[in-house]
């Protein structure tokens, strides 16, 4: 998967298209990633045996496609598609398609 924890991407379809956010977490298997404000669905939370758990209707962030977001180079702060460059060394880097800089 080409979009990885702490990436920021920029949603290219949807109800929050053209929001950015972070990535809080990304799911390879399901091809799916969980952006910082983005897809928010509200949640009932009910009362459980933990004291801690918040309860009433909170916000949370809902897993969205990778299909979904463009990551956002750091260095051009454009959304980009990605390319892979091999190194000598056989490691594979990201870089912008629109910059050339390597992605880290
Ligand atoms: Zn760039």
């Amino acid at each position: 998967m080409k979009i990885r924890k702490d990436d920021t991407v920029e949603v290219i379809s949807g109800d929050d298209k053209g929001a950015r956010g972070k990535v809080n977490t990304a799911l390879p298997k399901e091809e799916r990633v969980v952006v910082a404000g983005v897809n928010l669905v509200k949640k009932h939370q009910r009362r459980t045996s933990s004291v801690r758990t918040q309860t009433g209707i909170i916000e949370r962030e809902a897993p969205i496609s990778v299909s979904n977001v463009a990551l956002v180079c750091p260095h051009c702060s454009k959304a980009t598609r990605v390319a892979y460059q091999v190194a000598p060394d056989g490691s594979k880097a990201r870089v912008c398609r629109k910059c050339g800089e390597t992605i880290e």
